[in-house]
């Protein structure tokens, strides 16, 4: 069998979404699972759209996710005068023909046909004219395009969309399609062609969107004498109101940077995408690189459209829980000095650095890390309700401030009492805290969780978290004293 070769050709119009993002993953699935090859294309012929910023942040995007590829990048602008040629050469065989007819004749004619209840498509007008005819009205200076003459055929054109099954049109109903504009420039129906016949493109994973093209496509290919590559088209992605995800609806809150400034990580990402529009049998929801690469086939890629269940403006919803849940599962799961590495970047971003977290204090803040992963979502958690950990201006969560201190007036003079004699201790571990805390509530004759609810949310500012002496332990002696002590300022300011 000959390589497996696919592509991923974004337009740069914009920054790299979600939508993209899933279609290049599928590609590229597909080829490493087939030790084939992805090929890198940047469809740049809408001079006027395209911009140097999206398409270095789509390569920025791709390499973030972990996407690689094996040629290209490619510059579809670079191959015009190949695009041009193919539609000389399309016409030269009688293939295509040259159009005269023009917007407002076009505009009527589509009109009446419309008012009669007829099929809209093109009539024909231009398709017999004579190459002198042509050449003459050419002469005149008559704008043209270029438009495929579709065989008179009686009969189907189609193929096996590796996902929708056999798809099929009659001959009768496509139009002669315009294959160059009036103004030379060749169409991307075209181009997209010519381009995956120079790059050897054997498989073609795209969305539910392109299926109008291929039919098109198809006859192209056949006009070129060149094999058409295998079709599978993907479902799309709808967001909870059943839109179609895109950047104009939507805005940055599909982009694949806004995920990464969230404090996604990267592979949490591409596995959260995957699930959207494929399934394995048996649902399996969590897959390293390797398992991914492993599984994943088009048989599992889905027919229906897949929802994408978030709630830009509910900021606990930002995304859909899932995608949320999915992230929380690799913070917990990877390896942590592969996590330490993540939050380290956050941790400069946001000022909290310091170098002993990479020298003297390494072990420390390893096991710290550790110890809040289990509870937290996003790699911004680490600066949010993890900072207490790591500076003493942290934020207290509303709730827990109300539930676990200014609901109870006695923590005001228990807690800085505690503190004194926590101040005094030798030792600072799990079971001198644990000794000193509990001791204390038994003399005081309170109970010992309104004290530990107290000191958690006195020392972390959260309402819950892991083993209370852990907690101490981790955050020092220094700082939980200070901390508890100064308690009846949080009743001044609440
Ligand atoms: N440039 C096209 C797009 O971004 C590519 C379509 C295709 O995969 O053929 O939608």
């Amino acid at each position: 069998m000959s390589e497996v070769r696919l592509r991923f050709p974004p337009s740069p119009t914009g920054y790299l979404h979600i939508g993209g993002a899933r279609t290049a993953i599928f590609n590229w699935l597909f080829a490493r699972k087939h030790g084939g090859k992805l090929i890198l294309r940047i469809e740049d012929t809408d001079a006027e759209r395209s911009t140097k910023e999206s398409i270095e942040g789509i390569i920025d995007g791709l390499v973030w996710l972990g996407i690689d590829w094996d040629e290209g990048p490619y510059f579809q602008s670079e191959f015009a005068s190949e695009h041009v040629a193919v539609a000389r050469r399309l016409l030269e065989e009688g293939k295509a023909y040259r159009c005269f007819c023009t917007k407002e004749e076009l505009d009527a004619k589509r009109e009446a046909a419309l008012k009669a209840k007829r099929d809209i498509k093109y009539d024909g007008t231009c398709r017999n004219l004579s190459k002198e005819e042509g050449d003459r009205l050419e002469a005149s200076g008559r704008p043209n395009v270029i438009r495929f003459k579709v065989p008179e055929r009686d009969g189907f054109i189609g193929y096996d969309d590796k996902v929708l099954g056999r798809i099929e049109k009659h001959y009768s109903e496509i139009e002669d399609f315009v294959i160059v504009r009036s103004n030379g420039r060749p169409l991307y129906l075209l181009c997209n062609v010519v381009d995956d016949i120079r790059d050897r493109i054997t498989h073609v994973i795209r969305g539910q969107d392109h299926m109008t093209n291929t039919i098109r496509q198809l006859l192209l290919y056949e006009a070129l004498d060149a094999p058409a590559p295998v079709f599978a088209h993907m479902p799309l992605t709808l967001d909870p109101k059943k839109r179609k995800i895109s950047k104009r609806t939507h805005g940055e809150v599909v982009s694949v940077q806004f995920y990464r400034e969230k404090g996604f990580l990267p592979w949490a990402l591409v596995n959260f995408l995957v699930l959207l529009g494929w399934h394995t049998s048996d649902d399996r929801e969590i897959f390293s690189k390797e398992e991914l690469i492993e599984a994943f086939s088009l048989e599992g890629i889905s027919k229906a459209n897949s929802v994408f269940n978030f709630h830009p403006g509910d900021p606990k919803f930002f995304t859909d829980p899932k995608a949320l849940s999915i992230n929380a599962h690799y913070i917990r799961n990877i390896p942590i000095e592969e996590l330490a590495g993540y939050v380290e970047k956050e941790f400069r971003a946001a000022g909290l650095w310091d170098d002993s977290y990479a020298g003297e204090r390494r072990q420390w803040f390893l096991s710290t890390l550790d110890m809040i992963r289990t509870r937290f979502h996003t790699l911004k958690d680490f600066v949010g309700p993890g900072r207490a950990y790591f500076a003493d201006d942290f934020p207290f969560d509303e709730k827990a401030l109300r539930k676990n201190i200014l609901k109870h007036d006695s923590l005001k003079e228990l807690l800085p009492t505690l503190a004194n004699e926590l101040e005094l201790l030798e030792e600072w571990t799990l079971e001198s805290t644990e000794a000193a805390v509990r001791g204390f509530a038994e003399r005081m004759g309170v109970k010992a969780g309104l004290i530990i609810n107290g000191i958690r949310t006195a020392v972390t500012g959260q309402l819950k978290g892991a083993g209370i002496f852990d907690v101490m332990v981790a955050i020092g002696q220094e700082r939980v004293v200070r901390r508890l002590k100064e308690v009846p300022s949080l009743y001044e300011a609440g």
